[in-house]
């Protein structure tokens, strides 16, 4: 793993679990485009909350998702009776290959930055400005405007992040 963990807590503890649930709530479409493939899906079928369990606990590996029966009950205590079901009806019967927990974080932790790089540029800030507050280089501010596809009236007009 190359990614160095976006300072993820030793334990993680829930109070961890529900800010991470917070932000993506805060941001549901937006999140969904930092997300592995993976975890987007189990989002799709479940909830925010529930992939913070499953990525928490099965993540960066493979998980037996049953279709009813016993080998249910790991997962069912994990994220409730509705989620498994959910899991269950979209993936049962079929193994999971789940992404990482910390490339989770690592991803909000982008898509986090990314609004921080967009507000300040929308509040007049220059590149330069933005990449001493961040603190990151001028072509990750650049690359981050144009990911976020700005729409204010000086990157139309200029086509300055284009
Ligand atoms: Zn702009």
């Amino acid at each position: 793993m190359k990614t160095s963990p976006a300072n993820i807590p030793d334990v993680i503890s829930p109070e961890y679990l529900d800010e991470l649930t917070a932000i993506c709530e805060q941001h549901r479409n937006l999140v969904l485009t930092y997300l592995s493939f993976s975890a987007a899906e189990l989002a799709g079928a479940t909830s925010f909350k529930a992939m913070w369990k499953l990525l928490a606990k099965y993540g960066d590996d493979r998980v037996y998702i049953p279709r009813q029966g016993n080998r249910f009950s790991n997962i069912l205590s994990l994220i409730g009776k509705e989620n498994a079901e959910a899991l269950s009806i979209k993936f049962g019967h079929d193994w999971f290959n789940l992404s990482s927990f910390s490339g989770a974080v690592v991803a909000v932790r982008r898509m986090q930055r990314d609004l921080k790089i967009l507000e300040l540029h929308q509040s007049g800030r220059s590149m330069r400005q933005i990449s001493k507050e961040i603190p990151t280089s001028t072509p990750t501010v650049r690359s981050s405007l144009k990911r976020m596809k700005c729409d204010c009236s000086k990157c139309l007009k200029n086509g300055a992040f284009s």
